[in-house]
Formats: C-alpha cells, sequence, structure tokens
C-alpha cells in the first residue's frame, strides 16, 4: 500500500487549480496524469531574456522583454490563419504579436489598442515583419513582465504553454510535502545535496547541477533498491534443483562446434540450475553470437532432469522461427516440442494445454500467450525469454512466479549495454556474456554516405536487388518536440518515394500496424514475396531473412551506436558478404561524424557502447528507445553512469546493513521513494514472497 504522505502527489492533475476536461488530453500526451507527474516534468533548459528599449536593440531570433503600444487588431480570415496584433515600438517599428487558435481569446483582453505593455518572448522573422509568436508575457509594468529574467522551458504538446505548465508545478510544489531522507547522510553530505522538496523546486527554478544530480540519484536509488529487494528475495524463494545427466544433449547433431563462449554460458546456467533457488540470469550477445543453441542447451537440462522449459518470444514470427529452428536440432533426441500462440483454436489448442498439464510436452515456445491463467504446467522448471528488452520488469517478474515452485529464468538480450549501465537495468540478475561470434562470419561492411548522395544510393540498391538477394531500408524513429513521433511520416514518405522506383517489390512495416499486419509484412518480406523492406527500429527484433544482405539507414547520427550495431546485424548472419550504408544529413558536425566513424572500424557491439558513451552521454541507450520500461525517466545517460555506483552501493547498505524497508527510518523513507519513483514492484514482491 502506498503510504498515505504520498497521497497529493497521485492525485490526478484534473485536481490542480485551471485543468479542467479540454486540457487533459494534452496533459495526458506528455504523460502528466498525476501531480508527480508534474513535478517530475523537469524544464528541457532555461531561457535568459536581455530587457531592450525598442525592437533595433534586439535581434532575431533573442528572447527579450521590449515596451510596445498595440496599434492594432488583425482578426484571421479563417480558423487555420493566425490572429495578429500589430504593435509599435518607441522608435516606431512595427511588430506583430501571433496567435494561433484558441490563444488569441486572450490576447483580445489584454492587449487593447492604443494600451502600452511589456512583451516577452521570442523576437521572429515574419516575412518583412518582426514578430513574436504566442509572446510568453503580457503586463503593464515592466516588473511584472521582468520579474523573471531566467524561464523555464518545458516540452510541450498542442494546446499547452510555458506559463499554463509553469503554472502547475507551482501548484505542484505547493502540495509537495518535506519527506525524510532516504539517501545515506554521508553521501548527502559529501555532495551538498539539498533535501527532496528544494531539489525540485531548484531545478524547476534554473540550471542547478547540485538539484538535478539529486533527483537522478533518487530514481537511481530506488530502481537499484527494487532490484536488489527483488534479487534479495529470489535468493529466499523456493526453486528446484535442476541437474542434467547429459543423455539428451549429447544426442545433438549440431553441425559446428560451440564457441568458447557458449560452452562458458552453457556451464553458468546449468551451474545456476543445479542450486535450490531460482536462476535469474541475462545472456547478452550480439545479433548472429548464437543465444539460440544456448537456450536449447539450457532447456534440455530441464528435461533431462525431468522439467520443463518453455522459450517466450516477443512477437509469434519469432516465436514460429524459434520453435522451427529448434524442432529441427532437436528432431535427433526425440524431445518433443510445441508452439503455442494466442491464435491457435480448438482442438490444436486443447491438445498442447493437456500435454503441457501431464508433462508429455516437454518444451514449448510461444508468446505471452504461454503465460495465461489458462496454461497449466505439470513442471514448469525453466523459462527463456527471448529478447529481454521488449519485456518490462513487472512482466518478467510476473512471469518467474508462476508455478507452485518457481522457475529458473534465463533472459537473452541482443542490445549491447556497457557494463554499468547493465547494473543499471539489469541490477537483479547474473550476467553471462557471449563476447565471441561463431567462426567464419565476415565482418559487415559498413560505409558512412551524406545523404545528397540519394541517387546514387538508390541505384546501388537497384542493382543489389537485381542480383537476387533482398534489402532493408531503415527510418529513424524521431519524437518532435510536441511527443508526436513522425517516424511514420519518414517512412510512409520514403517507402511511397521507393515505391515508385520498384513497384511491388517494397514492402512496409512499422510499429503502428497491428501486431498481425506487422507479422504478417514480416513473414512475406522472409519468404521473398517483396525484395525491399522499409522499415522503423521494429525490425532490430526481426527474424532472419538470410538472403537480406544489404541494409541501408537513413539519418544515421539520430541513432545510437548500440542501435545502429543491432540493426546492421540482421544482414551479417551468414558467411557471405553483407553491407550496411549509413546515411548522414549533409551538414553533421564533426563529433556526429566521428561516431559514425566507429561503426565501420568496429564490429564489437559493447565496445561499441562504451564508446558511445564516452562520446555523448546523451539518450537512445535508456529512456527513449526502451520506451521508458525500463529506462529512467529523471536520470540522463551521463548521470546514470556517474552516479549508478553510488545508489547501487546505497541500496546495498540499506539492505544488508541496516535491515532494509522495516528496519528503521531510513527504511521507511526508502519506501517513499519507491512509491514515488514508480519501483513499488520493488515492495510488492517483497510482501507477496
Ligand atoms: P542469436 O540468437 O544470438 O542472434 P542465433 O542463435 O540465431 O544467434 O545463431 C545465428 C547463427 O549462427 C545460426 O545460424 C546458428 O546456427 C549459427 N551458430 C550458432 N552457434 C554457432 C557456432 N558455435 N558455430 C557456427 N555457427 C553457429
Ligand atoms: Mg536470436
Amino acid at each position: 500500500m502506498r503510504p498515505d504522505a504520498l497521497n497529493p502527489m497521485f492525485a490526478e492533475t484534473g485536481s490542480l487549480d485551471g485543468v479542467g476536461p479540454k486540457l487533459k488530453k494534452p496533459l495526458a500526451r506528455l504523460g502528466l496524469e498525476r501531480v508527480r507527474d508534474v513535478l517530475y516534468h523537469l524544464p528541457e533548459r532555461f531561457v535568459t531574456r536581455r530587457a531592450i528599449p525598442d525592437l533595433d536593440a534586439g535581434s532575431v531570433g533573442e528572447q527579450v522583454v521590449v515596451p510596445l503600444t498595440v496599434v492594432e487588431h488583425r482578426a484571421s480570415r479563417s480558423p487555420r490563419s493566425p490572429y495578429r496584433v500589430l504593435a509599435q515600438d518607441a522608435a516606431g517599428n512595427v511588430c506583430a504579436l501571433t496567435y494561433f487558435g484558441r490563444a488569441s481569446f486572450g490576447a483580445r483582453k489584454t492587449l487593447p489598442v492604443g494600451a502600452r505593455r511589456w512583451v516577452a518572448g521570442r523576437l521572429d522573422q515574419y516575412d518583412q515583419m518582426l514578430q513574436v509568436v504566442h509572446p510568453d508575457h503580457v503586463a503593464e509594468t515592466s516588473d511584472a513582465a521582468m520579474g523573471q529574467l531566467t524561464e523555464p522551458v518545458y516540452r510541450l504538446s498542442e494546446g499547452l504553454t510555458q506559463p499554463l505548465i509553469g503554472k502547475l508545478v507551482d501548484q505542484s510544489l505547493a502540495r509537495a510535502p518535506e519527506l525524510p531522507e532516504w539517501i545515506t547522510p554521508s553521501v548527502k553530505a559529501r555532495e551538498g545535496w539539498p533535501d527532496w522538496r528544494e531539489a525540485l523546486a531548484a531545478a524547476h527554478r534554473g540550471e542547478d547541477a547540485k538539484a538535478r544530480d539529486r533527483l537522478a540519484y533518487d530514481e537511481l536509488f530506488a530502481n537499484a533498491l527494487a532490484l536488489m529487494l527483488v534479487r534479495q528475495q529470489n535468493r529466499q524463494r523456493r526453486g528446484q534443483s535442476l541437474q542434467g545427466d547429459g543423455r539428451l544433449r549429447e544426442r545433438l547433431q549440431l553441425p559446428f562446434p560451440l564457441t568458447g563462449a557458449q560452452a562458458r554460458s552453457i556451464d553458468e546456467i546449468a551451474g545456476d540450475m543445479a542450486q535450490g533457488h531460482p536462476m535469474l540470469r541475462l545472456l547478452q550477445g550480439d545479433v548472429g553470437a548464437g543465444k539460440t543453441v544456448v537456450a536449447l542447451e539450457a532447456m534440455l537440462v530441464a528435461v533431462e532432469a525431468g522439467a520443463q522449459a518453455a522459450l517466450l518470444a516477443p512477437t509469434e514470427l519469432l516465436a514460429r522461427q524459434h520453435y522451427e529452428t529448434l524442432r529441427r536440432m532437436l528432431a535427433p533426441t526425440g524431445v518433443e516440442i510445441a508452439l503455442f500462440t494466442g491464435r491457435d483454436k480448438g482442438r490444436a489448442r486443447e491438445s498442447i494445454l493437456m500435454g503441457l498439464l501431464d508433462g508429455s510436452i516437454p518444451i514449448v515456445v510461444g508468446t505471452h500467450a504461454i503465460f495465461q491463467d489458462k496454461v497449466a504446467y505439470r513442471n514448469l522448471g525453466l523459462v527463456v525469454i527471448d529478447e529481454q528488452h521488449r519485456f518490462g520488469v513487472g512482466q518478467r517478474l510476473m512471469l518467474t512466479q508462476k508455478g507452485r515452485v518457481t522457475p529458473h529464468t534465463l533472459a537473452m538480450t541482443a542490445t549491447p549495454i556497457p557494463r554499468t549501465l547493465t547494473l543499471a537495468q539489469y541490477g537483479e540478475m547474473e550476467v553471462s556474456r557471449l563476447d565471441e561470434m561463431p567462426p567464419g562470419r565476415q565482418p559487415i561492411d559498413t560505409r558512412v554516405l551524406p545523404v545528397d548522395r540519394m541517387d546514387d544510393i538508390v541505384g546501388a540498391v537497384e542493382r543489389h536487388l537485381a542480383t537476387g538477394q533482398q534489402a532493408y531500408w531503415v527510418c529513424p524513429m524521431v519524437r518532435d518536440s510536441e511527443g508526436v513521433t513522425d517516424d511514420i511520416a519518414a517512412a510512409e514518405a520514403r517507402y511511397a518515394a521507393l515505391q515508385q522506383r520498384f513497384g511491388e517489390d517494397v514492402m512496409l512495416v512499422h510499429g503502428q500496424l497491428t501486431p498481425e499486419l506487422k507479422d504478417a509484412n514480416m513473414a512475406r518480406f522472409a519468404g521473398g514475396g517483396a525484395k525491399l523492406l522499409v522499415a522503423t527500429t521494429v525490425i532490430e527484433v526481426g527474424v532472419d531473412v538470410p538472403s537480406a544482405t544489404l541494409m541501408v539507414i537513413e539519418q544515421a547520427e539520430r541513432f545510437g551506436l548500440a542501435q545502429l550495431h543491432q540493426l546492421r546485424g540482421r544482414v551479417g548472419r551468414g558467411a557471405e558478404k553483407s553491407t550496411c550504408l549509413l546515411l548522414r544529413s549533409a551538414e553533421l558536425s564533426e563529433t556526429g561524424k566521428a561516431r559514425l566513424a566507429l561503426m565501420r572500424e568496429s564490429q564489437d557491439g559493447f565496445r561499441l557502447a562504451e564508446e558511445d558513451l564516452k562520446l555523448r552521454g546523451g539518450g537512445e541507450l535508456l529512456g527513449t528507445r526502451q520506451s521508458g520500461e525500463e529506462g529512467f525517466n529523471i536520470a540522463t545517460l551521463e548521470q546514470v553512469s556517474r552516479l549508478i555506483q553510488m545508489a547501487s552501493d546505497d541500496a546495498k547498505l540499506l539492505v544488508e546493513a541496516e535491515g532494509g524497508l522495516y528496519g528503521g527510518a531510513r527504511g521507511e523513507a526508502a519506501r517513499l521513494v519507491l512509491y514515488l519513483l514508480e519501483r513499488d514492484w520493488g515492495v510488492q514482491t517483497l510482501r507477496s514472497g
């Protein structure tokens, strides 16, 4: 149960003054549904304005405060064109104050003709005239307009304005209670950090590194603590010790010897499974590193020991592909395997359910349908989760809690995460790394090209397709300042353009298609029914298409290197030569170019991830691309890498030396931060266990 002290923080934003039904939607689009969300909607940056006597003293693009006299109102002719108020400065220069949509209603009142007003906002050029679009302040006195020359700039969505968010933030701050301190006193003193409430206020007021660090630390601490609690509880849970005798594994007729990394990982996994408490292990390895065989061996250990194993895939198509691969590899062992997806109906479905219940099906592959309540197992001993990052922490915990005894969990991911971030993201898990590729792999020939050579690039794709091979064309996922993705637009526009050239041979896949359509389109491409696949990053969790050996990635500079690497891995699976063309915008900066050049030099995902972290420290690895599921909303990548170890040590101190959440005053305070930052699954699992 959430501590009562936090209730005001979890009240809906509708309870704030000035928030009616009309604002609900725009606020929700920014994720601002409760007071706490508003509090943690920290400014993206701050603007500092300059007071100027007249327009001549300001320059275009500058943030200013200037006195003006209202001359004329020009109503818009159509609802789509703006409402303009013309105003004059002391020198006789005219400037337009421009309002779109409903914002003009206010202007009619606050800007009567003939009145002198101080106007704050950014000077822009429109045709031959200066203008200020949606002035931030219009005041009768200079004091009111200039009282805050430094102001926060918040991320907005359509229908919201800076002053409006500012007012909501003020109200939310006023409601924030004083909370007891959860950070260990020595850390707080050493860093010189303010109290929680003061840190929030300061972070909204101006650039304040200490305040920001404290808030980021809170998030990292809450995360580390929750993961630690899960892990601690997991150790106390009863699991089943599964020790295989090797009789099934020795019948496998793999066409290749295992790599050293595969053999080591299998040993680590088998070691964990032999323990009396449930395994929680992450298997990291680039696309093509050979995770499937490792999963297969782990599943056979479970079967040899008389238990069942389930493999969970993020999409139905991927489940199907895993099923086919595993079925072929299992043939010489005689072990049964079934495919179970939400789409199974009737007799087929019933017979799989029966087989899982009576144990005659020892291995099942499927989507999350395999964990529905209706699906009961005789003795589920191991759960393998492919493409771990597609599943949230909550889901992952839910899965492992099925059954009388908690099954062992092996999670697999191809996302190369730097070591420091592994701790942050998967802190509760042991990690095995496939840091060695199977022999015979050719490096992916990677080239960086300016986008203005588009004709050449399309020509190269055409020649490639003419040889009978296939290709991917990846468009970036872009979030604009309104929180509306225009990735669809980009991919669709590119799709339309390429269709002109290649007709029916082009196929489109993106995240806003229904899962069924996405799978159907992917399947058509995989089956050779289309030659060129235009896609967003959804294909990073894709099926293998061996004859797709060329990939074009547009606006490559927008991606993190780790993600670029994971994407290009889609074409580097076989022994044949494969190519990745990274298109960069024409005006890319030097550092941007240096980052992309690394892609040419290295095929090592972990190294690329580490280098990228050093080079940019911005958001791609966590946060954005994880859609916030496991990422951090407050801490930036740079803060994560700088503060994670401290936060993790602090959480450990609390759990191991101070009696955890129920050991005293700090534990009680820590419970607050778990709820406040929505890591309360840490508390809940502790309670239910
Ligand atoms: P991942 O799931 O890690 O992306 P896969 O398990 O699909 O990679 O393996 C990619 C390809 O490499 C498969 O065709 C697989 O048969 C092959 N492979 C796996 N292990 C080895 C190995 N030790 N030697 C040679 N080929 C291997
Ligand atoms: Mg795989």
